[in-house]
């Protein structure tokens, strides 16, 4: 037992619950596997945290009960939020909620640092907010670490190394400014109602500096072109970004025929820089 409150399952019941697939709802109510997660968040001693889509709560619970300082946590669903202010009565001053959307909601309005992120995201929004957490203009970002679920295969893209047909745009995103690591695993059974796909945590943590440097945009330009034609030869999907491509892509060890999935994030880096200086000489 982690507190005194009552069993996930007399929640959903009482709060009447019933879970919505337009909200991605499938709530964790195994109390053991919140408090799990909310340990593969780090210390939360001294930290802030950031939760979005709490539903019934499982996860707030297991990352009160895990110590964290004070918890911001985002639900769309109104029907969640008496089952949620229950918790926060019995945490007094540790559980700030707002009822609505994360998209719109600036946690620095609510949080101090330093803050981490930990959630079981809804599956439609999971993939938006990391990329918005990995791309802020400056970088080290506002949170120190995301603690995050997403479909297995997501996680596998967040994960993934060159010459797997998971590496991607988001593997580069991830892994450029961020170390990232599959840290749980679960099947569809631990969720109610059970999805129909597997799910995986991801931990991230936040790099001081990027691992290589590069401009953001331009980086962002090379690989956007390189992967949204990943089958294609890098010079002719990379065509547009420059006249003397084929030049740069040598000048970088990176041989103009081969395809956007072999070549690492260093040399994606080294690229990017090349092409800023070639455009900026004119
Ligand atoms: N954290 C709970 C758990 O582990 O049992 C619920 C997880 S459920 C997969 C996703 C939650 O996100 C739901 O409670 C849903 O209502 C909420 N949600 C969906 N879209 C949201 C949004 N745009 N902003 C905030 N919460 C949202």
């Amino acid at each position: 037992m982690i507190d005194n409150l009552p069993p996930l399952r007399d929640v959903i019941t009482t709060h009447d619950l019933r879970a919505k697939k337009q909200l991605g709802q499938n709530f964790l109510l195994d109390l053991n596997l919140t408090s799990k997660i909310a340990r593969l968040a780090g210390d939360l001693e001294n930290c802030d945290v950031l939760e979005v889509g709490p539903g019934p709560g499982g996860l707030t619970r297991g990352l009160l009960a895990h110590g964290a300082r004070h918890i911001l946590a985002i639900e769309k669903d109104p029907r969640a939020i008496p089952a949620l202010e229950e918790i926060a009565a019995a945490y007094p001053g540790r559980l700030t909620i707002i009822n609505g959307d994360a998209l719109d909601v600036n946690p620095l309005d609510h949080l101090t640092g330093p803050i981490r992120i930990a959630a079981n995201l809804p599956y439609n929004i999971g993939t938006e907010l990391l990329i918005r957490w990995l791309t802020p203009r400056d970088w080290p970002p506002f949170w120190q670490s995301l603690t995050l679920m997403f479909q297995k295969e997501v996680a596998e893209r967040i994960v993934a190394t060159p010459g797997s047909k998971a590496y991607g745009r988001l593997a580069l995103l991830s892994q450029w400014r961020a170390d990232a690591r599959i840290v749980m695993h679960l099947p569809p059974e631990a969720f109610v109602p059970a999805p129909k796909v597997h799910s995986a945590v991801v931990h991230l943590t936040a790099l001081p500096k990027p691992r290589y440097p590069a401009d953001p945009s331009v980086l962002s330009q090379v690989t956007g072109a390189a992967f949204n034609q990943r089958r294609k030869m890098l010079r002719a999907s990379l065509k547009g970004l420059h006249p003397q491509v084929e030049d740069l892509l040598n000048a970088c060890d990176i041989p103009p025929t081969a395809r956007a999935e072999e070549i690492e994030l260093e040399r994606f880096c080294a690229l990017a820089r090349a092409l800023a200086t070639a455009r900026a000489a004119g």
